[in-house]
This record gives C-alpha cells, structure tokens and sequence, in this order.
C-alpha cells in the first residue's frame, strides 16, 4: 500500500496517461493535428514530473497543497498570487506545505513561452507536464495536510482513491467534455480547481470511514501480483465507496481533462496563435532521445533504490 503511494503520488500512471490523451481531443482544428502527431509522447510523458520527484529536490512541492495547514478559511484567503503569498508566509514555509497553484501558473506561462518561440519539444514536453500538474489538482487528497488519512486512521486511502478506484471503474466513464476554451486569468483558475476540489474532501474522508465500520471485515482481499501477494482493498469494498462518492472520480477525471483542454488552448491563444501546422512533421533529435532515455533509466535506478529501502522494512 505505502510503497504504491510513494511510487505513483499521484492519480495511478493510468488515469494520468488517460487524462493527458483525452485532453488532446478538445483542442480546436489549428493546435489538433500537432497534438495528434505526438499523442503517444504527450500521454507516456504524462507521469514525468512524479518521476523526477526522485532526482529533483524542489519538485515534490510541485504536486500538492496542503491548504488546511493554513486554518479553516485558508482555501479562500490565502493569497493568490506567489509573490503575495511569499510575503505573507516565506518561501520556505509555502514550499513546506505545497505549491502547486502557483505552479501550475508557472507552466502557463513556460507553455506559453514555448509557442511563442515554436519550440516542439518544448511545447510537448511542458504540455505533457502541465497536464500532470493539472490533474493532481484535482484530486482532494492533493488539498490537505491528512493526505494519506495519516490523522484519521485512514492510512491507504490516498492510493486507493487515485489509482485503485479509475483502474477498476474508469473504463465506465464517459469522457467526453466537449471543447477547449478561454482561460481569462490562469492564476485565479488555478485557484478556483483548488477551491472546487477541496470541496470534496469531506465526502472523501467521510464515506470511507463509514464504510469501513460497516463492513470492515470485508474491507481488504488479497491479490497476486508476480512472485507476490499483497494486500489490496477489495472489489467489493472498492465499488461501496466508488457507489458513494457518487460519481465524484469521473467528475474529477473529466474536469482534468477539460481544463488541461483549457490552459493548452489558451497558451496557445495568449502566444498570439502561432501555426503549428509548421512544426507537425516535428521528430526529437537523437539528443532529445537519449535525454529521454536517460530520464526513464534513472526512474528505474530509483525504483529499485525504493524497493530495497522497503524491503529492510
Ligand atoms: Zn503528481
């Protein structure tokens, strides 16, 4: 349980792979050829910026906020803008607790330099990362200090929310959330994912400890994986809370998706519409590739650094 927590972090790779691919399908007839062209890139990279977590120190800040850290109003009071909010609190303490609103704005404004200089790698690459950013966002358990239940005696819940539950029930959803449009100001958005996302917490916390009092010996099975048996939360228990949650994993999958959508587009728009037609036929040089390369290769050192490290455990 803890070990798949620390090496996905994040929505399981599958719903964030399925995100970014969808996200590409609500883009308007000049940006959908590029992004179609390089569709596979785009969904495979979804999942860079958790891999870096490993090799780059100031990342992990990147994916969350814990906004109750800052009290009970913290959500609509704390201040919007990074530079504000460093006065306020010190960088050091907003690193502490998460910065992803701020981020999130950050890769805006990248993105949107990239298509300011028709810069296809970067284009793709930041692209592929805003969408990651963008959909940790909307994962309540990305809002709160008790990320994990850790505080509640729900340890566990954060995996089983973002990656057991779409693995089991995403292929039911309907995805389709229509087209792409016009983000007015990317920072306020930011917060307003934030906002609408934090909304769910309660629910989040609150059905599972129901269920688990109500059928708490039914909560867990065990599943084979490889040369292993682990412990996972059962289909039954699964489906009793995703039947709760009444929908919630799809809404926040979809509006993912459709704001991912959103903040492509409206880079794109805010680098005055640059011609992508002109940089489709686009292939990474064999630099960019052993960068690539180098990138998943060094994911998996880690990975197998974790396992040990777990396995002492
Ligand atoms: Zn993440």
């Amino acid at each position: 349980m803890v070990s798949s927590l620390f090496l996905c972090g994040s929505w399981g790779f599958h719903a964030h792979r399925q995100i970014n691919r969808l996200a590409v399908f609500t883009l308007p007839p000049e940006m959908i050829g590029f992004y179609k062209a390089n569709i596979g890139y785009i969904t495979e990279a979804s999942v860079n910026a958790d891999r870096r977590r490993f090799a780059v120190v100031d990342e992990a800040p990147r994916h969350y906020i814990d906004i109750d850290h800052f009290g009970d109003s913290a959500l609509y009071t704390m201040p919007r803008y990074w530079k504000e909010a460093v006065e306020q609190y010190g960088e050091d303490t907003l690193k502490a607790y998460g910065i992803l609103p701020w981020h999130i704005n950050v890769m805006y404004y990248r993105l949107k330099d990239a298509f300011l200089m028709r810069d296809p790698a970067k284009i793709l690459s930041l692209s592929a990362d805003l969408g990651h950013y963008l959909a940790d966002a909307h994962v309540p358990l990305h809002t709160t200090e008790n990320y994990n239940g850790q505080f509640t005696g729900q340890e566990g819940i954060h995996a089983f929310w973002e990656s057991r539950l779409p693995e089991l029930f995403s292929g039911e959803y309907d995805f389709f959330v229509g087209k792409a449009t016009y983000i007015e100001n990317p920072q306020l958005e930011a917060w307003r994912i934030i906002e609408r996302t934090h909304q769910n917490l309660n629910d989040v916390l609150q059905f599972e400890r129901q269920l688990t009092a109500e059928m708490s010996e039914k909560k867990y099975s065990f599943e084979t994986r490889g040369k292993q048996t682990i412990k996972v939360y059962s289909y039954e228990f699964s489906k009793a809370y995703h039947d709760a949650l009444n929908g919630m994993v799809e809404r926040q999958m979809k509006a993912s998706i459709k704001s991912l959508g959103d903040f492509w587009y409206s880079a794109w728009v805010d680098a005055g519409q640059p011609d992508l037609k002109a940089i489709i036929n686009y292939k990474p040089t064999e630099a960019e590739l052993a960068q690539r390369r180098k990138e998943v290769e060094e994911w998996k050192q880690q990975q197998v650094k974790v396992r040990v490290h777990e396995d002492e455990n």
